[in-house]
């Protein structure tokens, strides 16, 4: 045998560094005029919106209103001295604020012809939760008589004016100054209420109709109010303004939002914000000014034409804040509450035609789908910002596949745009996007479990299940559901509550089920005895048909077309085959059925890389093969036991040879029975008694022999190879029923390649034990059936870590390993998986661990174990074939790591493959792109 011991190490895993002093150097980054100092590049200095701004600029030349960029260092420099700015910070600032001066021939706090400016956040990555924007600062009451000479239009500027209070307030005086509104009312509800109450005085519903002279009187009002409340002055100076503003984005980098939102989003708390500012362009200036927001692509369905919305006469983000509904840009934008609105297409043709010109632009140059914000001030076209934007799965799936037909993208790059998660949400049922965007919904939940659901309403579990029965899809409606309507909602096609949050049952049973489902929808009226329900003012009764969409939550009347999931998707289906072009890991499934494998096979599987012999003792048609595991268990002496071994002969030659058929050709993996026994001795004692008399045996010896099988820690007891090492007939029975499987599937003409899989193992020498057995057992199922070409291979899981220590010895006795990672990580952390409920969460909390082992493979700890024994085994053992069985297999981080290791394959559980496979070529698309760069 061979002997050597680890040598190499494996490679270093690089912690995250430590923290370094900012050296500030350049500090302020200007942009416009056909110039820039920085480009889209820069986005760790210049923040997202920043480099973009400059990239637009600079590179692109478009018209961006002129501005500057403080940068991301001097955040940093803020928070690390003490909320102070770098020495030259002012000279800097005046100087860029100059070179504004000097494009736009205006001047900042100018009587005569004043320049206005917005103060704008704006981090690496988009961040809501942080400050929002300031605009219209520079406002005072020495400049408004200047811009309203200038622009001879007093209403636009008093309602600048008021913009400017109600945002500077909420945001510099209040939120960044630390202060908790009384009774959860900030300063910006009530001046909102003000407004509010001032139109309802005047009989308008649009700010837009408030005449010049209310604008005016409302402003002083809000003064008023703002020192009445925050107990300070609003700032009648331009300076002020400005400065207060930027120190309000910095201050806002560490607000209590912008903190949690970073530890969701797993942004690190030291990269810090750029601010910008810039000059203000309106689209408040009357009819021929206008606001949107726009995508280059249909961000919901992925549709390729130029899309969005935009307001006449507004500012800011009147668009979203859905104060008057938006119009659409253009036919394709529109939908059943904006159809009867006038396109930008139709009210500002050259407009629009510019902007339709750009952002044809800006996506070959940016080379994927934007997210565009401008304004139209008297005619002329102003970008403000534009970003990747945000798509859902459909859409995602869509543009990949569209840019590469274009040639916008290569193959790996098209591959890396969709995200395992958004291709999870094509692989649910779902509702129709374009049916979806004409329906109103009729009430509106909460997103509890995604996709779509589409059938008639029923209000109790018994209706649920003979609707079921029935071939019917069922929508359950209840006010909450408790476990006695678990079989109801298990055949519902989807649920609907009326109480109960993202934690309720309905919410938790549904998530783990991957089933549609909305809670908490208030609105509904529910009469379960009645069986109706009153919704958007319609009576539903039991039998009516009604649509969920348990991504967004929302409800809607009659049944809307759905989209079929997974295979039924031409889409879906393309962008996988494009996925399978790139990868170069097999990936497999976990089945332990013929019925499992055709499903695997469905979505994808190239194998099986787990099938545990054991699982024909639970479940379906279990009984009889059970029953005579127990009396195996319990035998007496070998002799018994060698009875019951005979018995279960059949049954598992049978099991095995059904799923090999059904995943021919391709390869299965056979894993030797490992559970511990105990596991299996009945708890009933009418079970017991049964059991008792067929091994003719009393009761006492049996509770003798059953007390024999316990075990202090089972998990690290007598199971997996260690049953193989004590009762050898248990491997031999095993391995005759696999070969002989494979004999009759070969004599049928079914491809059959066998792979046996020793479980557990913690030195060669049981290798070597097991393979003498199995190796004798082949050679006379060989001489029996006569078979010629009866291929087959044994390796081993590699779940202790000794094995993997030793893997060099391993190998030498062994055609593959598949590291078993959910025993290797409980093995290596001494963490019981099952047991990790009272402990883990505060690991977690602690920042101890960064993520549960169990469900992200600890890439330094156990990783580094696998690594050495990848390396070690193939220097043993240059072609040996390595993968993963463990749950890891499925989690898209792991996948890359198994690729970046030279795993052959992952095997994952069936619904996970198409996840996996997509996972395996991102991993492979990273390394190609990497290369050519
Ligand atoms: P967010 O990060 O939330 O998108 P922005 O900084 O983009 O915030 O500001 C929101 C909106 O304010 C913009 O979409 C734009 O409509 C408006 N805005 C910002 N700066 C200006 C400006 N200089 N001129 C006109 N409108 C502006
Ligand atoms: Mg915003
Ligand atoms: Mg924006």
């Amino acid at each position: 045998m061979v002997k050597k011991t680890a040598k190499k190490t494996a490679k270093k895993v690089v912690k995250p560094a430590a923290k370094k002093a900012v050296k500030v150097t350049k500090m302020v980054y200007a942009f416009g005029g056909g110039k820039a100092d920085g480009n889209g590049k820069m986005k760790e200095l210049l923040g997202g919106k920043g480099a973009n701004l400059a990239e637009m600029a600079g590179q692109l030349k478009l018209p961006v209103p002129p501005g500057f960029t403080i940068t991301t260092e001097v955040c940093t420099y803020y928070w690390n001295n003490k909320k102070t700015y770098p020495k030259t910070l002012k000279a800097d600032v005046e100087a860029n604020l100059k070179k504004v001066e000097k494009i736009t021939k205006k001047e900042f706090g100018s009587e005569k012809n004043p320049l206005l400016v917005s103060v704008r956040s704006g981090a690496r990555a988009s961040m809501p939760g942080m400050m929002e924007t300031i605009l219209n600062i520079g406002l005072t009451e020495k400049t408004i008589p200047g811009m309203i000479a200038k622009t001879g239009d007093e209403r636009f500027v008093y309602d600048a004016y008021r913009r400017l209070i109600m945002m500077y307030s909420d945001v510099v005086m209040e939120k960044a100054a630390g202060i908790e509104p009384k009774d959860g009312e900030g300063i910006r509800k009530i001046l909102d209420g003000k407004l509010g109450d001032l139109k309802k005085k005047l009989g308008v519903t649009d700010d837009t109709a408030i005449p010049a002279e209310e604008l005016k009187k409302l402003c002083v009002e809000f003064k008023k109010i703002v020192k009445k409340v925050l107990g300070k002055e609003f700032p009648d100076n331009p300076n002020e303004q400005l400065w207060g503003a930027i120190g309000a984005v910095f201050a806002s980098w560490n607000g209590k939002r912008a903190i949690a939102y970073r530890n969701i989003e797993n942004i690190p708390h030291d990269w810090g914000t750029a601010v910008n500012v810039q000059t203000m362009v309106f689209g408040n200036m009357g009819e021929n000014s206008a606001t949107g927001v726009a995508f280059t692509r249909n961000p919901g369905n992925g549709d390729s034409h130029f899309y969005g919305e935009y307001l006449i006469n507004a500012q800011g983000e009147d668009v979203v804040a859905g104060i008057r509904t938006p119009s659409p840009m253009n036919k394709w934008s529109s939908n059943a509450h904006s159809a009867h609105l006038p396109t930008l297409d139709k009210t500002m043709p050259k407009a629009y035609k510019e902007l339709d010109a750009i952002q044809k632009r800006l996506e070959k140059h940016f080379r994927d789908m934007l997210d565009i914000e401008f304004t139209i001030e008297n005619g002329t076209l102003w970008m403000l910002q534009c970003r990747v934007g945000k798509r859902n799965g459909t859409a995602a799936v869509q543009m990949a596949l569209d840019m590469l037909k274009e040639r916008l993208i290569n193959k790996e790059t098209a591959v890396l745009r969709v995200t395992p998660a958004q291709l999870g949400e094509l692989l649910l049922p779902a509702i129709d996007p374009k049916a979806e965007a004409n329906a109103k919904p009729v009430a509106k939940g909460l997103p509890a479990g995604p996709g779509g659901a589409c059938g008639v309403i029923v209000f109790n579990s018994d209706d649920a299940i003979k609707l079921q029965e029935a071939g019917q899809n069922a929508i359950l409606i209840r006010e909450e559901t408790n476990p006695e309507d678990i079989e109801g909602m298990r055949a519902a096609a989807g649920i609907l509550t009326q109480r109960g949050g993202m934690t309720s049952h309905a919410a938790l049973v549904a998530r783990g089920w991957g089933k549609c489902c909305i809670v908490g929808c208030s609105e509904l009226e529910l009469d379960p005895a009645k069986k109706i329900v009153k919704m958007g003012g319609k009576t539903y009764k039991q039998g009516d048909s009604i649509t969920l969409n348990g991504t967004r939550g929302w409800v809607y009347d009659g049944a809307l077309k759905m989209l079929e999931a997974g295979e039924g998707n031409k889409n879906l289906a393309a962008f996988l085959k494009l996925a399978d072009s790139i990868r170069t890991m097999k990936v497999r499934a976990n089945a332990d059925t013929a019925e499992d494998a055709a499903n695997a096979r469905k979505f994808g599987a190239e194998g099986i890389g787990l099938f545990r012999i054991e699982h024909m003792f639970y479940g379906k048609n279990s009984e009889a093969p059970l029953f005579i595991l127990r009396k195996m268990i319990l035998a007496g002496n070998e002799e018994e036991r060698k009875a019951a071994v005979a018995e279960l002969f059949p049954f598992m030659k049978k099991s095995i040879k059904a799923t090999i058929k059904a995943m021919a050709p391709y390869s299965v993996t056979i894993r030797l029975m490992d559970p511990p026994l105990h596991e299996f001795v009945p708890t009933l004692p009418a079970k017991q008694q049964e059991l008792a008399k067929a091994l003719k045996i009393s009761m006492a010896t049996f509770q003798e022999r059953a007390a024999g099988l316990h075990e202090v820690n089972p998990m690290m007891g007598h199971r997996g190879i260690r049953l193989g090492v004590t009762y050898p007939e248990i491997t031999e029975m095993q391995s005759r029923a696999i070969f002989e499987a494979a004999a009759e599937l070969i004599k049928e003409g079914v491809k059959a390649v066998p792979e046996v899989m020793i479980p557990l193992t913690c030195d060669v020498n049981e290798i070597v034990k097991q393979q003498a057995i199995i190796r004798r057992v082949y050679e006379e199922v060989v001489a029996k059936t006569k078979v010629k070409k009866l291929n087959y291979s044994v390796g081993t899981m590699i779940e202790i870590p000794r094995a993997a220590v030793l893997a060099y010895e391993v190998a030498g006795e062994a055609d593959f390993f598949s590291f078993g990672t959910n025993d290797l990580t409980q093995m290596t952390f001494g963490f019981s998986r099952d047991d990790i409920g009272s402990f883990l969460p505060e690991y977690l909390k602690q920042g101890i661990l960064e993520a549960d082992p169990f469900q992200t493979l600890d890439q330094r700890g156990v990783g580094m174990l696998i690594q050495h024994a990848v390396t070690e085994g193939r220097e043993q053992k240059p072609n040996l074939k390595v993968g993963i069985c463990g749950e890891h297999g499925g989690d898209p981080e792991s996948v890359e790591f198994c690729h970046r290791e030279g795993f052959s394959y992952v095997s994952c559980s069936a619904f996970r493959v198409p996840i996996a496979r997509l996972a395996a070529a991102q991993a492979a698309a990273k390394e190609v792109l990497a290369k050519k760069k």
